[in-house]
């Protein structure tokens, strides 16, 4: 059962030692109640329920039972809360490829308990307030001139945020180890000697291929798949290593350096009629699969830009096998539609 009440003004208090109740606290005030507190059992005097409409009891571990008997009989609203975890503490949480329901239960629980949200672009942002009710929202994907933060400057803001008390929560898109920039999170918590805990996200790497129908294995086809960085041109040692392995290759990044890719991969020895794709904009509206041959991908995706995931690989031929390609593009834009 779910009852909406219009706390603008009304008189509300929250019991609760201070660190389990300070996201009930925020939120009531954020509601613009006019909100007294209680810290613990010993403190709590009757009187107050004359005074109050409502009782916010934060579910700190203490015994709030004489308090809950003494609101039945003033008729005062009780709501339980459940109690904040203590603060000074960074959690890395994977956010997925961008829609909300793919992100886990676990990044949902570790924002719904999140003082302070550094997020970025390419997570899911879409109803962020209310997945982190109690929290401050901070965008390091942009300042106000829209020149990127520079990765200390979001790492001192981290440390600095979990430093003061606060349970940190850095969002990312994908996974938070997949080119995310994670482990230099991590160790500048680790070095700050605040604790770190990571919570995986669906990376873009397997699920973008995935929504485009192009499975990244196939049996018979590729047992492997190597993930790679467009963000810079690869060495020659690499682009052979790639050509000459078999198996899928999947680029992050890779739209801009995609001309010095193909034409790396083929002076390596790279099969120029192996398929290739370009899929933009996964899961999200406007998702957009070219496919092409690892000779022919530059031309055809001249117009195409990040975020894209590419696929080189004959996987790549598995999903365009009779239409399904534009079947499962379809479907994807069917999903969206709400
Ligand atoms: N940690 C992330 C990757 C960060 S690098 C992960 O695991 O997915 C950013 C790159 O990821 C983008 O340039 C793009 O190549 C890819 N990417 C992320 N989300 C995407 C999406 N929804 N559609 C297509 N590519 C995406």
């Amino acid at each position: 059962m779910e009852i909406t009440i219009d706390l603008a003004g009304a008189p509300i208090l929250v019991t609760g030692n201070d660190v389990a109740a300070r996201h009930a606290v925020r939120r009531y005030r954020a509601a613009g109640a006019h909100v007294r507190t209680v810290d613990c059992p010993a403190h709590f005097n009757t009187s107050v329920l004359d005074e109050v409409v409502l009782v916010a009891a934060v579910d700190d571990g203490d015994n709030w039972a004489p308090l809950r008997s003494a609101c039945r009989l003033h008729g005062v609203l009780v709501v339980t809360e459940t109690a904040a975890l203590p603060g000074r503490h960074v959690t890395l949480v994977g956010g997925g490829p961008g829609p909300v329901d793919l992100l886990t239960e676990r990044a949902r629980a570790a924002l719904k308990q999140a003082d302070i949200v550094y997020y970025d672009r390419l997570g899911p942002l879409d109803g962020l307030e209310s997945l982190a009710p109690g929290a401050t929202l901070v965008d390091v994907g942009k300042a106000p001139g829209h020149h990127k933060i520079a990765q200390g400057e979001i790492e001192a803001l981290m440390v600095a945020a979990a430093h003061s008390g606060m349970r940190v929560v850095r969002l990312k898109g994908g996974d938070p180890f997949v080119f995310g920039r994670g482990g230099e999170e991590m160790a500048a918590c680790a070095g700050a000697n605040i604790p770190v805990t990571v919570v995986p996200g669906i990376s873009s790497a397997i699920s973008v291929p995935g929504a485009a129908g192009i499975p990244v294995t196939h049996r018979g086809i590729s047992h492997l798949f190597t993930v790679v960085s467009g963000h810079a041109p690869l060495t020659d040692a690499e682009l052979r290593g790639l050509a000459t392995m078999g198996g899928t290759i999947v680029v992050l990044m890779g739209v801009g350096t995609l001309p010095q890719l193909a034409a790396g991969l083929q002076r390596a020895g790279l099969d120029p009629t192996t398929p290739a794709a370009v899929i933009e904009r996964g899961f999200r509206p406007g998702q957009r699969t070219t496919v092409a041959t690892v000779g022919t991908i530059t031309a055809a995706t001249t117009l195409c830009a990040n975020p894209a995931v590419v696929v080189i690989g004959d996987v790549v031929g598995v999903g365009t096998r009779a239409g399904r390609q534009s079947m499962v593009d379809a479907l994807a834009a069917d999903l969206l539609e709400p």
